[in-house]
C-alpha cells in the first residue's frame, strides 16, 4: 500500500496523460545496443539485422473508459482493439507482422461472447495480414480489459519518427477528421433515448459514416505503400488517435519546429458538417480535439509537393515554421490562435 509520509501528494490530473508518461519514464536509460528508439514515438524501434528494424507498440482498452458494451458489439471491439495498434505501426512507416492479445474477463461473459470478441480479432488479423502469436488470459473483478501488442517490420533507413520535421515542410493529413468522435456522440445520445424509451428504434441512417468510423475504424494500411509508390518519404509521422491538435504538438515538440495549421484546409466529411450543425458543435474544434480518427499525419519536404498534389487521400493542411513561432491555427478569418493539446485525455477529463 502506498504510504503518504508527509501528506503531500500530486494529483494525476495536474500532470495529464502526457505529463504523467514523461514523469514516470524520465529515468529509464537505454542499455541495449539494439534499442534504436525507446519511449516517445508511436512505437519503439529495435534493430533486427543489417536490413530491417522491428517496431513494437501496445495499447490497453478498458470497459467503461474506452468502450461501453451497451452499444459496442463485441466483434467490433475485437476488431478495433487490433486496429488501434496497427495504426501505430503504420505511423512508423512499418508493415505489421504479429500481434499478441491479452484479456481480463469476469464471469458475466459467456464463452459465446468471447467468441464474438475473437471473431473480430480474427477478421482484423486476416484483413491486415498479421499473425496472432500469443497473449494472456486472466479474470477480472470489474469490467473487460483488452491489451494488444503489435510488432511490425520496416527497412532500415525507412523508419519515420515524430522527430524529423523541418522548418518549411508541409503538413499533410490522410482521409478526413472528426467523424469518430461525432459517431460516439450519436451513440451516446441514442443510449440516453433508449433509457427513457426502451421501445424506441434509433434511426442511424443520417450518421452511418460517423458510427462506422467510431465502431469499426480502419488503419491506413494503404499509406506507406502509396508514399513508397509516389517516391515520398515523410520527414515525420504520427497517427491521429488523440485529435489533430495534440498530434501536431507532438510532432512540433519532438522535431523542435513550430506550425501554422489552416482551418479552411482541414478535411471534413459532409456528415461531420451537418451533424456538427445539428449538435451545435464547432467542426474545427471536433477535428482538433475529437480523437480516434486513426488517420496519419505527416510532414514532407516542399520538393515533394508535386508528387502528392491532387491525391484524393492526402490533404496539405499547413506548414512547419521556426520553433520560436509556436503552433497556431490560422482561422478562416485569418486570426492566429495558439493550438492547445487537449487531446483525448481521459485521465485529466475524468477528474
Ligand atoms: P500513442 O498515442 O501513439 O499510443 P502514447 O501517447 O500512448 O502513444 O505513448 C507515448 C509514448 O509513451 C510511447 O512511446 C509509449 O510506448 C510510451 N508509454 C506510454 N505509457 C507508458 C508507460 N506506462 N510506461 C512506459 N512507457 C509508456
Ligand atoms: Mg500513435
Amino acid at each position: 500500500m502506498f504510504e503518504n509520509k508527509d501528506n503531500s501528494t500530486t494529483s494525476i490530473a495536474s500532470l495529464g496523460e502526457f505529463g504523467l508518461i514523461d514523469h514516470l519514464t524520465k529515468n529509464f536509460k537505454i542499455k541495449q545496443k539494439s534499442t534504436v528508439k525507446g519511449i516517445g514515438d508511436d512505437a519503439a524501434v529495435i534493430a533486427c539485422n543489417s536490413k530491417n528494424e522491428i517496431v513494437i507498440t501496445t495499447d490497453l482498452l478498458l470497459e467503461g473508459v474506452h468502450f461501453d458494451l451497451s452499444y459496442v458489439p463485441l466483434k467490433h471491439l475485437g476488431y478495433k482493439s487490433v486496429i488501434v495498434n496497427l495504426s501505430d505501426v503504420y505511423a512508423m512507416n512499418a508493415e505489421p507482422t504479429q500481434i499478441t492479445v491479452s484479456i481480463a474477463v469476469s464471469n458475466r461473459f459467456p464463452v459465446e461472447a468471447l467468441e464474438e470478441l475473437y471473431a473480430g480479432i480474427t477478421a482484423a488479423a486476416k484483413i491486415y495480414n498479421v499473425d496472432v502469436v500469443g497473449g494472456d488470459t486472466t479474470s477480472s473483478t470489474t469490467g473487460l480489459l483488452i491489451s494488444v501488442t503489435a510488432l511490425g517490420t520496416v527497412k532500415k533507413g525507412e523508419t519515420v519518427y515524430r522527430s524529423g520535421a523541418k522548418e518549411n515542410d508541409l503538413l499533410v493529413v490522410t482521409g478526413d477528421l472528426g467523424a469518430a468522435y461525432l459517431g460516439l456522440q450519436v451513440l451516446e445520445r441514442e443510449k440516453e433515448v433508449f433509457k427513457v424509451n426502451p421501445n424506441s428504434q434509433p434511426d442511424l441512417e443520417p450518421y452511418t459514416y460517423l458510427v462506422e468510423r467510431q465502431l469499426k475504424p480502419e488503419a491506413r494500411k494503404d499509406i506507406p505503400n502509396l508514399l513508397n509508390e509516389l517516391g515520398v518519404k515523410p520527414t515525420a509521422m504520427i497517427d491521429i488517435s488523440d485529435g489533430l491538435s495534440s498530434e501536431i504538438i507532438h510532432i512540433c515538440k519532438h522535431s523542435k519546429v513550430g506550425c501554422n495549421l489552416f482551418e479552411d484546409k482541414i478535411p471534413l466529411d459532409p456528415q461531420v458538417i451537418t451533424t456538427c450543425e445539428e449538435f451545435n458543435l464547432d467542426s474545427t474544434t471536433i477535428a482538433l480535439s475529437g480523437g480516434e480518427d486513426y488517420e496519419l499525419l505527416f510532414t514532407i519536404s516542399t520538393e515533394d509537393y508535386p508528387k502528392i498534389k491532387a491525391n484524393p487521400h492526402l490533404t496539405v493542411i499547413g506548414h512547419m515554421t521556426h520553433e520560436n513561432e509556436g503552433t497556431h491555427l490560422i482561422s478562416r478569418a485569418g486570426t492566429k490562435i495558439p493550438l492547445i493539446a487537449r487531446g483525448w485525455n481521459p485521465i485529466k477529463d475524468s477528474e
